[in-house]
């Protein structure tokens, strides 16, 4: 039970800034973030203020500069991980505009190298490893779903599968009582049902990366353990979710599904916001109604819930106002 302990000294909700570096094709910008601290502070610069008035410090619980690799970030939310093991609910939210790294920080570029590799791949490999190194002690079902949030419409990106079988446990789980949840028994199983997710994701619209940048993708991973000595059985669940863009739509520039997108998705960000902030506040009401969302991760919000959101920020100083808006967001809630 190490890790718990590890983790009620830190408190249920942690928020870590993560600066992604410039791009190849961005050589020659100059950047909004000047300072990122030990301590997490982050240091960003208003291009067009001069002196002090144009400079605002933050301070998150980390903070990664752009040359943070993935397997610094994965070792350290590793404990918060593994505490899945021991029966907890774990979210691990990305939260930011487009472009500023969030798929990048939860699965990795397109087809990554091992070092490349995000969040949610080294999570799961970890799961497995330790419940194989268990295995004399317990025995672990773990079973996996997907679904995407559209438009406040959720929809089971899992659920053409052909070899589709119901697993046989659903506490805990999204409230989406007939997403499909699939068993997996190693990482490479998980792989191939992400890829195949993913890829049911991509196939109901033309330009993949416009829609998933405007829709919120959750991956659930469950995990039961019964104690083969007590036969005492946990349960915990980790949601691995890529939020919508957070970027401000002008309204007077889209109209009509552009606009009815924006709207949701402005919407729903607001939502998490106020419910990881009543949690934050220990609030006796949360709002978890107003957003699909929050309804569906209800149950592994609050309570013992641990939950984590990385803020991701694209650095470019053109950026600079979806920077501050992104960073003013996880100031309310950390
Ligand atoms: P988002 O999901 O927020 O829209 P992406 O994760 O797609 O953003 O990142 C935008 C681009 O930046 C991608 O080409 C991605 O590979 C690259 N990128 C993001 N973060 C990093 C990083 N930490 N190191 C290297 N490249 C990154
Ligand atoms: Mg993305």
């Amino acid at each position: 039970r190490l890790y718990n302990e590890v983790l009620e000294l830190k408190g249920n909700i942690r928020v870590y800034c993560r600066i992604r570096p410039f791009l190849p094709g961005q050589k020659g910008k100059s950047s909004s973030v000047e300072y990122v601290g030990e301590n997490g502070e982050v240091l960003v610069i208003n291009p067009s203020k001069q002196g002090k008035d144009g400079r605002r410090l933050f301070k998150f619980n980390k903070t990664f500069g752009p040359a943070s690799t993935q397997e610094e970030v994965y070792l350290d939310i590793q404990p918060l991980v593994r505490s899945v093991l021991d029966g907890y609910n774990v979210c691990i939210f990305a939260y930011g505009q487009t472009g500023s790294g969030k798929t990048y920080t939860m699965s990795g570029p397109n087809s990554p190298t091992k070092e490349e590799r995000g969040v949610n791949f080294r999570a799961l490999n970890d799961l497995f490893d330790i419940s194989h190194s268990r295995k004399n002690a317990f025995s672990y079902g773990i079973g996996v779903q997907m679904i995407e949030i559209y438009n406040e419409q959720v929809r089971d990106l899992l659920t053409s599968n052909d070899s589709q079988k119901k697993y046989p446990f659903t506490r805990n789980g999204l409230a989406v009582p007939d997403a499909s949840m699939l068993p997996v028994k190693s990482t490479s199983d998980v792989l191939e049902l992400m890829q195949f997710g993913f890829s049911n994701r991509a196939m109901s619209s033309t330009a993949m990366n416009e829609r998933s940048s405007r829709s919120h993708s959750v991956v659930t991973i469950h995990v039961e353990g019964t104690d083969l000595k007590t036969g005492c059985s946990t349960r915990g669940s980790l949601h691995l979710v890529d939020l919508a863009g957070s970027e401000r739509v002008d309204r007077s520039e889209v109209t009509g599904d552009r606009l009815k997108e924006a709207q949701h998705i402005n919407r729903s960000l607001s939502a998490l916001g106020d419910v990881i902030f009543a949690l934050a506040q220990k609030s006796s009401h949360v709002p978890y109604r107003n957003s699909k969302l929050t309804q569906v991760l209800q149950s592994s919000l609050g309570g013992h819930a641990k939950t984590l959101m990385f803020v991701q920020v694209n650095p470019d100083v053109d950026s600079f106002s979806e920077t501050m808006g992104t960073l003013k967001f996880a100031e309310r809630v950390s």
